[in-house]
Parts: structure tokens; C-alpha cells; sequence
């Protein structure tokens, strides 16, 4: 059931279904999230099964203010404070040593917990309206690409939701930046929204993670948010002429395209601009349009790793890893 997120009633709706042990897509600022009381163990299992999600994959928990954050942490250091002053509410995730009482599926058995404050008034809404803590990975069956809107958790989870919030188009597209604050230096686990520059003016130093190619955080595997038709990603020289004769290819372009293959069945252009927001606002929607469309292979353009084209590449890279 799919019901207006601007309706009062949706919202009541939704924070009863997540008290009672319910399951709920809502939308983020981020991506369509499928959320449930985090500290009810059997709503956290329909959600690992509703996705086919992988036990060992730990999932977000959302919260809308202080109080819950410490019932479920059991202390902060000033760097992390200054984090949450900095970035909360909005698209940043920090990892922090947990309380006891937070289930284990929620965390796959970690001693910490990946906590995260929306700054999406619907979230917001749904958080305060369920009283509790909402366990949320995105809304969408595991591995594919991340929902943007209703009609993609319509159109991949279906009836295994209780309930779809439909509050439009997610603003910002690409996922929350995921901060480890648990070891001595903070760690960036997965580039997202809120870019690495911004938060080394607050925090220093970040490590980054995956620098040596190992899979450094649970959860964050090559193949990810994947289309099904195989996807690669263009090199600067292999622009041109790429489509072998009789291959039936979509192009996803970042800016107005350069290229001049001519034998592209459909080009995606993520922003005419060249605007990184702009395009990491389309990504997800465009890669799904394109793989709707049942081409043999599609292919995409890269951008420059700078900011928001850190979160970028890191996805496209991931719907372009093989299947193993
Ligand atoms: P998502 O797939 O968007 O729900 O994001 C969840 C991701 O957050 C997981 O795949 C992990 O990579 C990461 N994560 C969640 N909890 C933890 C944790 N306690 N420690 C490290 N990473 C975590
Ligand atoms: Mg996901």
C-alpha cells in the first residue's frame, strides 16, 4: 500500500505499523529507506528476509534526537559531538561503540552501531510519530540499485512492505557518507553525501578505507547496487566507438555527452550542466530507466573523484564489479 507522506494520517499510520512490529518504506534526503523498531529483533528479521539481505550486512539506525542517541551509544567523544553539531541531521552515519541492549542482528554481531539522524521531514515525522529507533537499509532487494522514489519500492519489494510512504523524489540520491568513529582515527567506510573535504575541516585526519582494495567495512561488497545488464565504466580513451556492431547499448553520460559513438540506443544525461548534485540526484533513477530497457550492456561515463564524484564512482564502480 502506498500512501501520501504529506497526509497527517500516513504518518500515524506508519509510526502504529513500526511500534506493532511493522515494516515501512519512508524517504530520506538520501534514498528510500524500509524501516522497523530497531530494538525489536523479529521487525529487524522481516526486514533482512523482505530484502534478501545478508546476515553479516549491518544495517543504519535512525534517530530524531539526543535522548535515543544515548540509549544507544554509551559515550562520545568531542570529535564526534562536533561531528553531529556539524552534519546532524543530514547525510552522515557514524559508527560508535554500542549499548548492550541494541539486538545483535541489528549491528551482525558488532560491538558498534551505525547511527544516523535524517534531516527529511517525513523521516523526521515517522521518527518522532514511532517513538523509537528505526533500523533502515535502503528500500529495495539487496545488491540493486537504491530507490529514489515510491514507484522503485513498488516496483522491487512490492506486497513484502506494510506500507510505502510516498513523499517524492529523494533530493539528494546518492547514500549517507558512513564515518567510523570507533579506532583511533576516524575512517571513511563509504563516500556518500557529504564529502570528504567538509568533513576533514571538522574532524582532521580521516583515513580513507578500501585504499588498499580489501573489503574493509561488513557489508560493503564489490558488487553492489547493480543493474541487471552488465555495466562498464568508460576510460577517457575508450570514448569513442565503444559499441561493438550489433550490441544494443545504453549510454549513462555525466554532462552533455562528448561522446560520438552514434550507436547508442539511449543516452541518460545525468546533468547538462555538468552539476555533481544534479547527477547524483538522477543516478540511481537514470541507471534503472536504462536497465528497464534491456539492452545487452550499458556503459558510463566517469567523473572526476573530487567531492560528490567520490560517491559516484564508488557506485558506479560497484554496479560494474563482476558477479562472483
Ligand atoms: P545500507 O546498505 O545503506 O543500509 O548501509 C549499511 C552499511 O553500513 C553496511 O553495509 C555497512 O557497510 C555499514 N555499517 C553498518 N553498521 C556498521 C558497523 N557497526 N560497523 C561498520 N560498518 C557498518
Ligand atoms: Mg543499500
Amino acid at each position: 500500500m502506498i500512501l501520501p507522506a504529506s497526509h497527517p494520517e500516513s504518518i500515524s499510520q506508519a509510526g502504529e505499523i513500526i511500534r506493532t512490529g511493522g515494516i515501512v518504506a519512508f524517504p530520506t534526503e538520501t534514498v528510500y529507506g524500509l524501516g522497523c523498531d530497531a530494538l525489536n529483533p523479529d521487525a529487524v528479521a522481516r526486514i533482512f528476509e523482505a530484502k534478501q539481505r545478508p546476515r553479516f550486512d549491518p544495517l543504519i539506525v535512525h534517530i530524531a534526537d539526543r535522548v535515543t542517541l544515548d540509549s544507544l551509544v554509551p559515550f562520545l567523544s568531542l570529535r564526534d559531538r562536533r561531528l553531529m553539531e556539524q552534519f546532524w541531521p543530514g547525510p552522515l552515519t557514524l559508527v560508535l561503540p554500542k549499548r548492550a541492549q541494541v539486538p545483535d542482528l541489528v549491528t551482525a554481531g558488532l560491538s558498534t552501531i551505525a547511527i544516523r539522524m535524517p534531516a527529511h521531514p517525513v523521516a523526521q515525522a515517522l521518527l518522532r510519530e514511532a517513538g523509537v529507533p528505526i533500523a533502515a537499509p535502503s528500500a529495495n532487494p539487496f545488491g540493486y540499485v537504491s530507490p529514489t522514489c515510491a514507484q522503485h519500492v513498488a516496483e522491487g519489494l512490492g506486497d513484502r512492505v506494510d506500507l510505502i510512504l510516498d513523499g517524492g523524489p529523494c533530493p539528494l540520491g546518492v547514500e549517507s557518507t558512513i564515518l567510523s568513529m570507533a579506532g583511533t582515527w576516524p575512517e571513511l567506510l563509504r563516500p556518500g553525501s557529504i564529502t570528504l573535504t567538509e568533513i576533514r575541516q571538522v574532524a582532521g585526519p580521516v583515513l580513507k578505507a578500501n585504499a588498499s582494495g580489501t573489503v574493509a567495512a561488513p557489508g560493503q561488497l564489490a558488487r553492489h547496487y547493480a543493474t541487471r545488464t552488465p555495466l562498464t565504466i568508460l576510460t577517457a580513451q575508450g570514448m569513442r566507438s565503444v559499441v561493438p556492431l550489433g550490441e544494443r547499448a545504453g549510454l549513462l553520460a555525466m554532462a552533455a555527452p562528448c561522446h560520438t559513438d552514434n550507436r547508442f540506443c539511449s543516452i541518460e544525461v545525468l546533468s547538462p550542466s555538468g552539476d555533481l548534485r544534479e547527477a547524483a540526484r538522477n543516478l540511481f533513477a537514470a541507471l534503472r530507466r536504462l536497465d528497464a530497457k534491456g539492452f545487452d550492456h550499458l556503459y558510463a561515463e566517469p567523473c572526476d573523484e573530487q567531492g560528490l564524484g567520490l560517491a559516484i564512482m564508488d557506485r558506479l564502480r560497484r554496479c560494474a564489479a563482476p558477479l562472483t
